[in-house]
This record gives structure tokens, sequence and C-alpha cells, in this order.
């Protein structure tokens, strides 16, 4: 998560759960080119302590935790929502569904048209058995292969993330990569497997006395597929809409909600208009790509550097308006860091 993420939700890096520091991201295309995606740092964070830290605070504050509870159904009543959930009967005022990608709440509020998800896998190891690891950036690997995902290593401290994620059979693809990069699959220490939400569509995120955030709401960036720093986004004004709509007793200001998410960067239609152009795109237009830009930054793409371009490799031309676009998209990216 990049500084910037952490920062503009109101959170100091800890070292309870900071991994790492690291200095950006960089984009590797298949013929092994590559250029930076980011330059703004941030850190490589351990999900369980960072998770219980949240909670934690939360509870400090006077909320109440249960956990091994099981929401197994939700319904509207005047005034409120009641939640059952382990056989026992809940009354709320406000209900938030922040319940990961597979929107039990939401589906059960009626609120979900269509989930589009993608796979993603990934295999945790010690440092020493991957070879390809840069100490101080995310490494992004994309090519025909990742269907608009990508396989990934990044750094965390005494140990390394190497996964796949995309349209694709995510497991096939990290064990391909492993194999492909000389990193021993059977010397793991961990797996993790799960689904992202590459496109929801939900016919409003907030309705009266309810927020759906999170994965739940589909808010993960569709260009990388990261979700955390949207999710704490999207919980942390969910939250601010609960407090206001309980302090002025008027449960249908949660309605406000929606419009809040949908002017976040994190929806941005661009972005998904960009993912949608990425998949059409072959190995031979991604390596071009990597060869004009490798070793720099996407921002040292100027007019000159694009008629330089164009004269020798007229055949790109047809991609200029998507590479306008995708300049614009990291640009946005980069604003509201990662
Ligand atoms: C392999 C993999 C790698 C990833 N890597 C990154 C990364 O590097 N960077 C990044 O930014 N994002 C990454 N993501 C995405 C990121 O993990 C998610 O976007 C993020 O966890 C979403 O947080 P959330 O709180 O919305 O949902 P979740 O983390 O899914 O939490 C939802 C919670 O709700 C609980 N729940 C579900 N249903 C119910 C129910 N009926 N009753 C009660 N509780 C329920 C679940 O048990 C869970 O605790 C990755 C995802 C995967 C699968």
């Amino acid at each position: 998560m990049s500084e910037f993420g952490l920062a503009s939700n109101g959170l100091h890096p800890r070292d309870e759960w900071v991994a790492q520091r690291v200095s950006g991201a960089k984009c590797i295309v298949p013929n092994g080119t590559w250029f930076y995606i980011t330059r703004l740092p941030g850190y490589a964070i351990s999900r369980p302590t960072f998770d219980r830290w949240l909670v934690d605070g939360a509870v400090d504050d006077g909320a109440e935790l249960r956990t091994s509870t099981k929401v197994t159904g939700i319904a509207r009543h005047d005034g409120g929502w009641r939640i059952e959930a382990n056989g026992e009967t809940i009354e709320s005022r406000i209900l938030i569904g922040a319940d990961g990608p597979a929107s039990f709440v939401a589906r059960q509020a009626g609120l979900v048209r269509n989930l589009e998800r993608i796979g993603a896998y990934e295999y945790r190891f010690r440092r020493e058995d991957v070879p390809l690891l840069d100490p101080e950036y995310f490494l992004l690997y994309i090519g025909e292969a990742y269907n608009g995902g990508y396989a990934w290593i990044f750094p965390k401290g005494d140990s390394v993330n190497v996964g796949a994620g995309g349209h694709i059979d995510a497991h096939a693809a990290t064990v391909d990569f492993c194999r492909k990069f000389g990193i021993d699959v059977d010397r793991r220490t961990q797996t993790i497997a799960g689904s992202i939400p590459a496109r929801y569509d939900l016919t409003a995120l907030g309705a009266p006395g309810l927020a759906i955030a999170g994965d739940a709401a589909g808010i993960t960036n569709p260009l990388n597929g990261a979700g955390i720093h949207p999710g704490i986004f999207s919980g942390r004004v969910a939250g601010e809409f609960a407090v206001n709509a309980l302090e002025r007793e008027d449960p249908n200001s949660m309605v406000g909600y929606d419009q809040a998410m949908k002017a976040s960067p994190f929806l941005d239609p661009l972005l998904f208009w960009m993912i949608d152009r990425i998949r059409r795109w072959g190995d031979r237009l991604m390596n071009s790509v990597g060869e004009e830009l490798d070793g720099l930054d996407w921002r040292a793409v100027n007019p000159r550097m694009i008629v330089s371009v164009l004269l020798r490799k007229p055949w790109l031309g047809i991609h200029a308006r998507e590479f306008y676009r995708m300049i614009l998209a990291l640009e946005l990216c980069d604003r509201y860091g990662w």
C-alpha cells in the first residue's frame, strides 16, 4: 500500500505490520524489458497483523467484536436491519456489508446485477529462494498469457510473494511462471488463493441504512486488482456516512454513499475502459512498448519521443489513443496511490 494510501486515510505505518518499505513498482513485458509503473513509495504489509491491529483499534473505541459469526440472512424492517447470524437475530439501525468478493449482504439486499471476478493465486517463499527478486520494487509481469492480468514478485521483508491473477487459470499461471523463472515451487512456505472483483454491477452501493464496502462492492483498482487501499478508503467513508446517519437519525442519508464512491478515482470508468483494451494487446505490442521505455518511467513519454517512435514503428500509430488514455490512467493511479 502506498504511503499516500495510508496517510490519506489517517493511518501511520507501524513496525508491527510493515514487512518492508518499497520504492514503487516496475512493469516487465514478455521480452524482459521493463519500465516504472510508479515510484510512489509504500509498504509491503503483513495482512493478518494489520487486520488484527485495525480490529483492536475498533474494539478500543467501543466496537463489539464477534469472530466465527456467519451472517446467514438480512432483512430490512422499519428504520433498520434485522441480521441473522449463528442462529441469533441482531437488530441494527445501520448495516455495512464489508464481507468480501462473494458479496452476501449486497446479494441479500437485492443490489447485485452482475459480479465478474478474476482468480488470484500466490505462493510465499523465503527471500533466498527467489532469484529474480528486486529488493526495492514490486515487479509486475504482463503478457498476453495473463489476459489483462499479470504475474508478480513482491518483496516482503524476509519473504517474497509470487503469484498470478487475471481472466486465467491463476494456479496454472503461477506454477508456469515459477518454472519459467527458476523458482522451485516445492520450496514455498505458504499458499494463498482467492478471487478479486474485476467488474461489479450493483444497482447502488448505498441504500437506506445500508452501505457496501471493499471487495463486496467491487471497489478494487481494475488495472492492477489492488483492493487494500480501496477497501480502507470505502470502509472509512461508509463509516463516516453511518455516523452521520445515526447522529441525524436519518438512515436515508446512507444513499449518498453511492455517489461518494462513484465519484472516487477507484471506480473511474477510464480504468475499466483501459483494462478492456489491455486485454486485447498481444505480446508484440507489449514488447514494443517495453523496448521504447526500457528502464524509464512512463512519465518520460513526450511529444518528441512519440514522433521518433512513430517514424520507426508506424504500426503503433493505431494504438495512439490507447497509449494516450493509458498515460491518463497511470496518472490517475499515481495521484491516489496504489
Ligand atoms: C491471492 C491474492 C493476492 C492479493 N494481493 C493483493 C495485493 O498485493 N494488494 C492489494 O491491495 N490487494 C491484494 N488482493 C486483494 C485484497 O486481498 C482484497 O481486495 C482485500 O482483502 C479486500 O478487503 P475486504 O475487507 O473488502 O474483503 P475481505 O478481505 O475478503 O474480508 C471480508 C471478510 O468478511 C467475512 N465474511 C464473508 N462472508 C461473511 C458472512 N456471511 N458473515 C460474516 N462474515 C463474512 C470474511 O470471512 C472476511 O473476513 C489480493 C487478493 C488475492 C486473492
